[in-house]
């Protein structure tokens, strides 16, 4: 049985003051049970002692052992943050730090962003008196930009290690680095000639620039650092590959809890898993006893779409819908729903959770017992002769199929229902290729050089990317002006689009904006594409929802239209919030977002994402303008930035891509689907049974051999 009481507010409260304490600290007490009941809580004593004997330590154990939450705990009551210091905790995922930073502060029960917080890219949650802080692994790559030996931290655990994002796989070469300088900077006084041999030449060439840009070299060269203790933690049980990067690190093994899970298959294949998802879904919350599901799709637009049709089911029948409570996780999710998958049901309700691969292992939600594993997830793929990076849905790895079912044997026997027949679980492979030899380096390159680095092909990652893709990866930066002749970060482009915590093509597209006097225009459009999707198509609705679309969209292409949705909602938010206030003004907004087929959750989060940006562009100094009506001078900007997207209509109807010569289709969901443009750009390739490009704008042939003469001048 699990623990599902809430507990209920007593009917003769005379005190209310008094109640509230009661619950407060049952709540504590109970914290403090599960906290005790964690498998890591009786190794505490001795992974602090392996933590200060060696500087360097891998921490293998399974997933929900306990190593996310409880051992930056430990350190903290081991005295690992005195003079101040600070412990930081790296998460592939921006949800696993922000929900596991909650559940800590919880623990600790202080306030979130005091002692305990968070931060992830475009949401902060930490102040002066942050000692242990949650973050992404991206996140810390862009603090080592203003302080390269990362001097108030005193430990770093770089956690779920297995996940091998590329993030990752650069951030432990770089900790690497900063844990020798640092030790070398107390042992023999050295300054910072450690992080490269380049760091000169960086120096020499930013005095020649009038030394505008990276502030984190101008550091004092005889500054004392006290030394880096570095944890690896993984929930694979091969800690071989990081042992030996490590030169031969200390690993340790943390035993988990494990009950049985029943495997199921299907008999045949399912033509369309979600279909059988949802099915799944029933058939289990109709003939299984007690327990929660987990179910793994690959996004957001599978969530909610699952989740609608659960709705619509639940809604046809009330009583039913009182006994299943349907809950979504997903990284566009803001934070205070994301909390919500973890909360207990009533009593008498089952929860069925609809996650991405977050659930796989970075975080484990309480009291499952049934898991659905259509067998997929979406991963991104690049193909360096064609420079061309897209996003996938792909198999899982048999490794990812058994973290997936062991979620659903946490806390007694469990099922896993996996949707394909067991024969394909053979054909899986073992596990998943780290993604830096699946994707595009511009990102990490352009952070590395931003670094001091230059010698990418020389830097020491724990597995080589290839050296096409990184040559690749090092041509489109220096086509987008990020990088001089001689290979180094230009200035001010190169340095500019470092600073920006975006995709370098993006970056550019701001840059270039602010001249081509559209800023505000791209910054919208940059926050809209930095979101899953504005837009659904319900199935059975299709046509209505394409009529309700129809009054924004623009016959110049999706990113006209995805501006006016923005500046429609807020123009309808700004006049309702003078008018009614802010909770009424909220619900009519999701009404509007529902009536016009159009996630409000996509749109709220893209609104954030947009005030971000224009803090960086503002703090960079950008030219903060408007086109007006004049989206001639707009769509210029979107060919000059996006060139190496573009593609033109082939007598079949098909399009070729300029760039890598691909055969692609224009995507059923965009404006031009009906209305074939001779010419487009694109920002996105999508690989079904057919290569679709997504998110397009007509554009003039002419215009790119005018605005990008560096690339189609010489080509063509
Ligand atoms: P590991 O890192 O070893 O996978 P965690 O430290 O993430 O394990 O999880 C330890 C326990 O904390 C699990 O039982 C999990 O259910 C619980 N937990 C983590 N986050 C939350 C949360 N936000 N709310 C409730 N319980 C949580
Ligand atoms: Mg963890």
């Amino acid at each position: 049985q699990h623990q599902r009481q809430r507990p209920s507010p007593s009917s003769n409260s005379s005190n209310p003051n008094r109640n509230r304490q009661t619950q407060f600290s049952a709540r504590r007490q109970k914290i403090l049970q599960q906290r005790k009941s964690l498998p890591i809580a009786s190794v505490e004593k001795r992974l602090v002692d392996e933590i200060r004997k060696n500087d360097i330590l891998i921490i293998v154990g399974e997933t929900g052992s306990g190593k996310t939450t409880q051992i930056p705990q430990f350190l903290f009551g081991a005295g690992f943050c005195q003079d101040g210091k600070v412990i930081g905790i790296t998460q592939p995922r921006r949800v696993a730090a922000v929900t596991v930073a909650k559940r800590v502060a919880e623990e600790f029960g202080v306030e979130l962003g005091q002692k305990v917080g968070y931060s992830v890219r475009f949401d902060d949650a930490t102040s002066s008196s942050t000692r242990i802080k949650y973050m992404t692994d991206g996140l810390l790559l862009r603090e080592a930009l203003l302080d390269p030996h990362l001097s108030k931290y005193s430990v770093i655990i770089v956690d779920e290690a297995h996940e091998r994002t590329v993030h990752t796989d650069v951030l432990l070469g770089l900790l690497k680095n900063v844990q020798l300088a640092r030790s070398n900077s107390v042992s023999h006084g050295q300054g910072l000639n450690f992080l490269n041999k380049n760091v000169n030449s960086a120096m020499s060439s930013e005095k020649e620039n009038g030394g505008q840009s990276s502030s984190f070299l101008k550091k004092d060269h005889h500054e004392k650092y006290a030394p880096l203790k570095l944890i690896i933690m993984s929930a694979s049980l091969d800690a071989r590959t990081f042992s030996e990067y490590f030169g031969c690190a200390k690993a340790v093994h943390v035993q988990g809890r494990q009950f049985p899970v029943d495997i199921f298959y299907t008999r045949h294949g399912e033509p369309d898993y979600l279909d059988a998802a949802f099915i799944t879904i029933f058939q289990i919350h109709l003939e299984e006893g007690p327990g929660d599901i987990l179910a793994f799709l690959t996004g957001q637009e599978e969530i909610e779409s699952i989740e609608k049709l659960i709705h619509e089911r639940l809604s046809k029948s009330p009583q039913e819908s009182q006994k299943l409570l349907v809950v979504p996780i997903f990284a566009a999710l803001p934070s205070e729903q994301q909390l919500r998958a973890f909360a207990p049901a009533p009593s008498g309700c089952r929860k069925v959770i609809l996650a991405t691969n977050i659930a796989e292992t970075s975080v484990t939600i309480p009291g499952i017992k049934y898991v659905i594993d259509p067998g997929f997830v979406k991963a991104r793929s690049y193909d360096p002769a064609k420079g061309m990076e897209s996003l996938n849905v792909v198999p899982t790895s048999k490794s990812q199929a058994l973290q997936r079912s062991g979620r659903a044997g946490r806390e007694g026997p469990g099922k896993c229902f996996r949707l394909y027949p067991e024969k394909e679980f053979d054909k899986l492979e073992d596990s998943t290729k780290p993604e830096i030899k699946r994707c595009n380096l511009s990102n990490v390159i352009l952070q590395l050089k931003a670094l001091g680095v230059d010698d990418i092909l020389g830097f020491d990652f724990i597995e080589k990317p290839s050296r096409a893709a990184i040559i690749k990866s090092l041509e489109q930066l220096f086509l987008l002006g990020a990088l001089t002749d001689e290979c180094r970060l230009s200035d001010p482009v190169g340095y500019q689009m470092a600073r920006l915590p975006l995709d370098p093509v993006y970056s550019k597209s701001l840059i270039l904006a602010s001249q081509f006097n559209c800023l505000e225009e791209m910054l919208i459009t940059v926050a809209m594409l930095s979101v899953e999707s504005i837009f659904y198509a319900p199935r059975d609705k299709l046509e209505e929802s394409r009529t309700a679309t129809k009054s924004f969209s623009s016959p110049e292409g999706d990113h006209i239209t995805l501006i006016k949705v923005y500046r429609a909602y807020n123009d309808l938010l700004e006049k309702r919030s003078n008018e009614m206030g802010k909770t009424k003004s909220e619900k009519a907004l999701r009404t509007w977002c529902r009536e016009n087929f159009i996630s409000s959750r996509s749109l709220r989060h893209a609104c954030d994402i947009h005030r971000q940006i224009q803090g960086h562009v503002v703090q960079m100094g950008l030219n903060l303008a408007s086109c007006g009506d004049d989206m001639l001078q707009y769509r210029r900007c979107l060919a000059a930035s996006f060139f190496l997207n573009a593609a033109v209509k082939q007598p079949e109807g098909t399009y070729r891509a300029l760039a890598s010569g691909q055969v692609v289709q224009i995507h059923p969901s965009s404006v031009l689907f009906h209305q074939k443009a001779e010419c487009v750009i694109f920002n996105e390739l999508v690989q079904t049974n057919n290569k679709y490009i997504r998110n397009l704008t007509r554009i003039d042939y002419l215009w790119l051999t005018e605005l990008a003469p560096q690339y189609y001048a010489v080509q063509n």
